[in-house]
């Protein structure tokens, strides 16, 4: 964090100073909700949890060194009391995010938003010091804890924004107001909450209402493919910029190839020059992912070639996304199993066709090893019909459908649609999956093993990698 004094936090959060004796002591150490990641100078945010209480463990923060703690309670040690511990979060990263004049970049969607975030952030770094959000940290108190991390030399905050219902993206910008906001794709994610598509829209373009507008720098980045995202732009008093296939977009990706292992290849067209560009992650959709992170670090003043240089050095930060093992037997590994809407399904059956060339050669076969696709509703039966038909249009050799309902869908879609007998099986759950794994797999195949989070399924892939 930045350097404020005790009695600096308790204003800016509108809090009460309890037993401190030196309301001038400097804060300087990281602002953490874990008693057992406090640190000498820094501040403990006791919250309520739902087995534990954080004010129990106040003394335990400072005997670790936390120069005090934010509490709803005196807690008899160095306390800012307010009524509300995490809305005093939130007020404490709007003052630092103000007084650093640091370039904050939000983005949101339904698809691609951590990926995206870990690309950006490995570009905006070779330009200035850049703090973003690990993993999925993407609400109301994973955004106050990551603006907090900056310091007097960030330049850049990155923030991954995820949206629960109406106003809540809205909410989450008030805490920590972006110059710049990305707007990804709309798609399906979290459906059956929401209640359509539209619903979905108007809840992620609150990002780009809450833009600065032209004058003072704000910037919707927006994706030009996606019909409800280009429509955002009469939402927004910010600058556009577009991105995409289409010719209407910005910052462009022309002649897009997947090499044979399934990697993108694009030329990067920007209104200021092109540059090849090579990524090293699997799956078409991240083409769309790298130019949204093209489009913001070209608003950040990096110039095309080094754009292009580093999203071609740039892997994975966050684990259980397209992360790809090669065995020493020869069987790969695409473990995607963080999470999976029918959008990243399609994209992720996609990537592993693509890699087909290479596996076919060696004699090996495509496997998709999949399970249920959580919170689609009414939808719920069409989109797992539609996957497991896709899967036998594009040609993978084996589906492995594990779990209940869902996965039985998944089963008949893919029977329903070709003349697949065992090339297609439902087994009931990822032990299963495994056993059936362990026996057939055999040098040259390649196996994707993707879900929603719910299921769990990174089981499989674990046991797969640690066989060999
Ligand atoms: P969450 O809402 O769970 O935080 P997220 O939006 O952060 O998800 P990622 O974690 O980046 O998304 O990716 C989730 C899944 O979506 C992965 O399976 C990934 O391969 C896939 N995916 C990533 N980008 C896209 C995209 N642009 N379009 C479709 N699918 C994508
Ligand atoms: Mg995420």
């Amino acid at each position: 964090m930045i350097a404020l004094t005790l009695a600096e936090v308790a204003q800016a959060i509108g809090g009460s100073m309890h037993d401190i004796p030196h309301p001038q002591v400097r804060v300087s150490g990281p602002v953490v909700i874990d008693s057992r990641e406090a640190r000498p100078g820094g501040l403990f945010a006791a919250l309520p949890g739902e087995r534990v209480d954080g004010h129990d463990f106040a003394q335990r923060a400072v005997d670790a060194g936390a120069v005090g703690v934010l509490a709803a309670r005196p807690v008899g040690v160095p306390a800012i009391v307010v009524d509300d511990v995490q809305t005093a979060l939130g007020a404490l990263a709007n003052h630092v995010i103000e007084r650093l004049g640091t370039s904050v970049v939000a983005l949101t969607g339904s698809s691609g938003k951590t990926s995206t975030k870990d690309l950006m952030a490995q570009l905006l770094e070779k330009l200035a010091p850049t703090v973003w959000t690990p993993g999925s940290f993407n609400n109301e108190l994973g955004l106050p804890l990551t603006a907090l991390r900056a310091d007097e030399t960030t330049r850049h905050l990155v923030l991954e924004m995820g949206a629960r219902g109406i106003g809540h993206i809205s909410y989450l910008t008030r805490l920590t107001p972006p110059r710049i906001g990305v707007v990804l794709n709309v798609g399906v994610a979290h459906i059956g909450e929401f209640g359509g598509r539209e619903q979905i829209a108007r809840a992620k373009g609150e990002l780009v209402e809450a833009l600065p507008d032209a004058e003072s720098g704000g910037v919707a980045v927006l994706n030009a493919d996606d019909p409800l995202v280009r429509a955002m732009a009469s939402r927004t008093r910010a600058r556009t910029v577009f991105f995409g296939e289409s010719d209407e977009a910005d910052v462009r990706a022309e002649s897009i190839r997947l090499d044979d292992r399934g990697r993108p290849e694009f030329t990067l067209r920007t209104p200021s020059g092109c540059a090849q560009v090579t990524l090293r992650l699997y799956g078409e959709h991240h083409v769309s992912n790298a130019l949204a992170a093209a489009a913001v670090a070209g608003e950040l003043g990096m110039p095309v070639p080094e754009i292009a240089a580093a999203l071609s050095q740039a892997g994975t930060l966050s684990r259980w996304r397209m992360e790809v093992t090669e065995r020493p037997d020869g069987v790969t590994v695409v473990n995607d199993a963080y999470n999976a809407n029918p959008d990243s399904m399609r994209a992720a059956l996609r990537a592993l066709a693509a890699m087909s060339g290479a596996s076919r050669r060696q004699g090996g076969r495509t496997w998709a090893v999949l399970g249920e696709m959580a919170e689609l509703g009414e939808e719920s039966f069409a989109e797992h019909d539609a996957v497991g038909r896709l899967a036998v249009r594009l040609n993978v050799s084996k589906l492995v459908a594990v779990g209940g309902q869902a996965a039985a869908w998944l089963d008949m879609g893919a029977k329903n649609e070709g003349s697949w007998g065992e090339e297609s099986v439902h087994v009931s759950d990822a032990e299963a999956a495994i056993d059936l794994l362990r026996n057939e797999l055999r040098p040259g195949d390649v196996v994707l093993v993707k879900a929603s989070r719910s299921v769990g399924l990174e089981r499989v892939a674990n046991a797969l990698v640690e066989t060999t």
